[in-house]
């Protein structure tokens, strides 16, 4: 059952003036910031020289802690340091979040063409793709052969689907590790909460999901890229607008949590 609850951040009295988007629009500002990371109840202090850095921001960092989402804290522009005693604010998590979002499932759902991105959808959840990638070392590429189509409505039948491999996927989905999946001209883009997070991409015509990649270890139709169908045949049937239609659909509880991160930042 669908259920329209007019959610929309891009409403006049909400997004009067996100102070992110602005801030994104002008020159980094040298700071010295203090940062906290909740799962390890500790802060501690980095050198930024690539953003304008608030309290309230998420940020990920080199060092360590690479790879935690930490909130910055205190943010000082008064310091003298010696920059080797320092690691480094590293990417910022976007406070841009607009478009309207209606409740399908356990998704929030935008057709809206300014809906959260994969790259901003991304910034909450990774540091930049290559950020701590060593001069000459080569790139792991996984590369799964074209001869892969996966018939949504048709995963229990197909043989090149292992079943033990699709009961992990439905897991999957019931826990709601399928945290977004972005459909832009047939073009899909998922990310998946493993042990690690799990990048899924894919083409998608009609009920046909073809050109997968996941860049997990998994040899053949691994357990997100399914998971990412099984997704799929839940929610587009729900849809009121025609199935290829662009779509974002994000998980409601990440959604929600991003939102209340963010709103605190707006200007009244
Ligand atoms: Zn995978």
């Amino acid at each position: 059952m669908k259920n329209i609850i007019g959610f929309s951040i891009s409403e006049p009295q909400e997004s009067k003036d996100y102070d992110t988007v602005r801030r994104e629009n002008v020159p980094a500002v040298r700071s010295l910031v203090s940062v906290r990371f909740p799962d390890r109840g500790m802060a501690l202090t980095y050198y930024n020289d690539l953003f304008d850095l608030e309290e309230g921001d998420f940020v990920f960092v080199s060092g360590k802690l690479a790879g935690k989402l930490g909130i910055v804290e205190k943010v000082t522009t008064r310091f003298k340091i010696n920059l080797a005693d320092y690691q480094r604010v590293i990417s910022k998590a976007t406070g841009n979040i607009r478009g309207s979002y209606e409740s399908i499932l356990d998704k929030m759902v935008s057709f809206d063409s300014e809906a959260m991105t994969p790259d901003e959808f991304r910034s909450w959840i990774l540091p930049p793709k290559g950020w701590d990638k060593k001069e000459g070392e080569p790139e792991d590429e996984i590369i799964l052969g074209d001869g892969y189509e996966l018939l949504i409505p048709e995963l229990e039948q197909d043989d090149d689907v292992d079943r033990a491999v699709l009961e992990r996927a439905f897991d999957y989905c019931r826990e709601g590790k399928v945290a977004y999946i972005c459909v832009h001209g047939g073009t899909g883009t998922a990310f998946i909460e493993g042990t690690e997070w799990y990048e899924v991409n894919f083409m998608l015509d009609g009920d046909s999901m073809t050109e997968m990649y996941c860049d997990c270890p998994y040899p053949g139709l691994c357990k997100h890229m399914l998971a990412v169908a099984m997704n799929l045949r839940a929610l587009i049937p729900n849809f009121k607008v025609s199935k290829l239609d662009d779509f974002v659909a994000i998980d409601s509880s990440r959604l929600w949590n991003m939102v209340a991160h963010t709103t605190k930042k707006i200007t009244l």
